[in-house]
């Protein structure tokens, strides 16, 4: 055994840094729930910074978004018009355009699609007030939604609709993608998705948005979120706002539950796997109950949960630089899995 010659000094400063860092752990639990809602991360991309506090979610808010997330796949097994969940779609056969439930599906997108389109318009409005984003902006995109006009069906899309830059008036629908969806609720969300992404349209008219929706449902559930990933949250953050709106429009006998639950239920899969664009099923259902946490406590139907993750006051700030342009994308955006 060495023997280490400790001065009186030594053990002063010693002592003293202990007390500190004490100290210091025991104001980190009081101040975690500050750090996330002032999301003001100099981080700019890339692989985010390891032991952050404020990308680790309280265990109470993870704990309520896994309930919700459980109450949503229960009430999806139950509902005779719930979505078929997205792995279970990818693994049937294809379906000619003529099938009744694909033909079916198409007369509902079309029929859904002039409510899709206002409610859009006005969730965009709303997060775009809430997130401080440009009216311009927003003007720009709503026009881009009332030009819409046509649902093409497609066997080759199979579970995944899609929209195309060159042809930015046609949502395109997967034949399996129209039989799956079987409720006007879950229909109208994934076609807000679509209409979302044409809003965006070739300027990128709503990217600040998606950063912005992006990095706070980062800090909410601690998942890194970028690339492409933000556009598609941001867009399936939309379709449950419209499907919500349009529930509050289309009183029926069915709870409320149920009929949430239809707006992001598809997410329900066993195999949660995925790709660059998007997070995974499971992720995007975590995502969207943090970012909006009342949707989470109103199909759980328990009046109680009213936690808010966020205060409204503590939005991120309104970016008053310009963004800078990115190269214009080369390749349509085709197959986009909603
Ligand atoms: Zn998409």
């Amino acid at each position: 055994m060495k023997y280490r010659h400790v001065t009186l000094r030594n053990l002063f400063l010693r002592t003293t840094l202990v007390v500190l860092a004490a100290f210091l752990f025991t104001l980190a639990p009081a101040n975690s729930r500050l750090a996330f809602a002032q999301d003001d991360s100099p981080w700019k991309g890339g692989e985010p910074p390891p032991a952050q506090p404020r990308e680790t979610p309280l265990p109470e808010e993870q704990n309520i978004v896994e309930r919700a997330m459980t109450a949503v796949c229960s009430e999806r097994a139950r509902d005779p018009l719930g979505s078929i969940p997205i792995d279970v779609m990818q693994a049937r056969p294809s379906m000619p355009l003529s099938h009744p439930d694909a033909v079916a599906g198409l007369k509902r997108a079309e029929r859904l699609l002039p409510a899709a389109k206002e409610l859009v318009i006005a969730s965009l409005r709303d997060l775009s007030n809430e997130y401080n984003i440009e009216d311009m902006r927003v003007r720009a995109a709503a026009a881009r939604v009332l030009a819409v006009d046509k649902i093409e069906p497609d066997v080759e899309l199979r579970d995944n609709a899609s929209v195309m830059l060159s042809t930015p008036r046609t949502v395109y629908f997967g034949t399996i993608f129209l039989a799956g969806l079987q409720s006007d609720e879950g229909m109208i969300s994934v076609l807000a998705h679509e209409l979302t992404h044409i809003a965006d349209g070739k300027e990128d008219s709503l990217h600040p948005l998606f950063r912005l929706v992006g990095r706070r449902a980062s800090t909410l559930t601690g998942m890194h979120i970028a690339g492409r990933r933000p556009e598609e949250l941001t867009c399936d953050l939309v379709g449950a706002m419209v499907s919500r709106a349009y529930i509050t429009r289309t009183p029926g006998k069915e709870t409320l539950a149920r009929r949430l639950s239809r707006a992001i239920e598809h997410n329900c899969v066993e195999e949660d796997g995925t790709d660059e664009a998007h997070l995974s099923p499971r992720n995007t259902m975590r995502a969207l109950l943090s970012l909006d946490p009342t949707l989470g406590s109103e199909i759980m139907e328990d009046p109680l949960i009213t936690f808010k993750l966020v205060e409204p006051s503590n939005a991120p700030a309104k970016s008053t630089q310009t963004p800078t342009r990115r190269p214009r994308r080369v390749m349509p955006r085709t197959r986009t899995r909603t």
